[in-house]
């Protein structure tokens, strides 16, 4: 375990369920209207919210107020 925290408020970070893909780090995706695949389970698209972990790390102390992501923003405004 390593100890991240939020890098905008600093509160400790909980492993959240990917709501994407539902936690199975990805989708079966052949491009088929009509899937025959020997394993139509089988995972073919990468889930690129949590990069086919299943699960990625959150805030714990959700949400963020205003003046919070203020400061986060006026600290990483090299955009
Ligand atoms: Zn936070
Ligand atoms: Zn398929
Ligand atoms: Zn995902």
């Amino acid at each position: 375990m390593t100890d991240e925290c939020c890098l905008i408020c600093c509160a400790p970070l909980v492993p959240e369920s990917c709501y994407q893909c539902m936690g199975a780090g990805g989708f079966h995706d052949c491009g088929e209207d009509t899937c025959c695949c020997l394993d139509p389970d089988e995972i073919t698209n990468i889930c690129e919210v949590c990069e086919g972990e299943g699960e990625y790390l959150s805030c714990s102390a959700l949400p963020h107020t205003d003046a919070q992501m203020a400061a986060y923003q006026e600290t990483h405004r090299e955009v």
